[in-house]
């Protein structure tokens, strides 16, 4: 059965102190349903990380209510990170991943941190499914930036997580190694049913999603299902002379 496995319900931050801080998402609400492969695109400064961050439990919104996988992400910190753990998985622009340590160890990473036995044959078929069955005793400065993210995805997925969020994922990597991430992430989404939500400016990125969020100045602006690159490429156009207009409707 379908459910949602993201509610955000008016979700509002401000980074800074209350009276001088910056307004980074002032009323956003989305609900996704599992299973689904969605977009975030919006202007740089448009609240994409904060809206992922928030929504992760990396980072406490100001006001609203983050929910995964029904339950509500607030309370004892210690809770949370477990819950987070469980049912959270995050991939960052810049891989993260430990220098030291081989690609497998890595991947057993989370599990390990969760107190959980390691469980190296689950890692292991991570791993070859990402296409990296032949990498796993490499260290992560021995592979190239595509390898990488895809070991930090698998390193995601190890934990069988609600909901994987990954912001700008294919920032750092070049045409081919993006083309790997984008397949990977959807594939996660189709073939094993997997939630991923995924912050680029890229419309090509954009277009393997199912859909895409438009943001703009911390809110919600838009939604596109099915989309295809000329299609956000110019939705995007659109959006930055809406914003322009905004913009110069609150100087004037
Ligand atoms: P995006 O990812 O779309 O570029 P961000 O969520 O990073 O946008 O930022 C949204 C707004 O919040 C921007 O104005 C940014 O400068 C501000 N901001 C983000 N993080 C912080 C922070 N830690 N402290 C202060 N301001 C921040
Ligand atoms: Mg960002």
């Amino acid at each position: 059965m379908t459910q949602d496995i993201l509610r955000l319900e008016g979700l509002r931050k401000v980074h800074g102190d209350a009276a001088t801080g910056v307004v980074a998402l002032s009323d956003v609400s989305l609900t996704l349903p599992s299973g689904t492969f969605t977009a975030v695109m919006g202007p740089s400064g448009s609240g994409k990380s904060t809206l992922l961050q928030c929504a992760a439990g990396l980072d406490s919104p100001t006001a609203g209510r983050v929910f995964v996988a029904g339950r509500e992400m607030t309370g004892d910190e210690t809770e949370l990170t477990v819950f987070r753990r469980e049912h959270i998985g995050f991939v960052f622009q810049q891989f993260n991943l430990l220098p030291s340590l081989t690609v497998l160890d890595n991947v057993t990473l989370p599990l390990r941190l969760a107190g959980k036995r390691p469980d190296e044959a689950r890692a292991r078929d991570i791993l070859t499914k990402v296409g990296l069955g032949d990498r796993i005793g490499h260290r992560p400065p021995a592979l190239s930036g595509g390898q990488q993210q895809r070991t930090a995805i698998a390193r995601a997925l190890v934990t069988e997580p609600s909901v994987v969020f990954a912001d700008e994922p294919t920032g750092a990597l070049d045409t081919r190694g993006a083309r790997e991430v984008l397949n990977l992430l959807q594939q996660a989404v189709r073939v094993y049913g997997r939630t991923v939500v995924m912050v680029t400016h890229d419309p090509v990125a954009a277009a393997y999603a199912d859909s895409v969020v438009f943001l703009a100045d911390g809110a919600i602006v838009g939604r596109m299902a099915d989309p295809t690159p000329d299609a956000v490429a110019e939705r995007l156009t659109r959006l930055g002379d809406d914003v322009a207009r905004a913009g110069r409707a609150v100087s004037e």
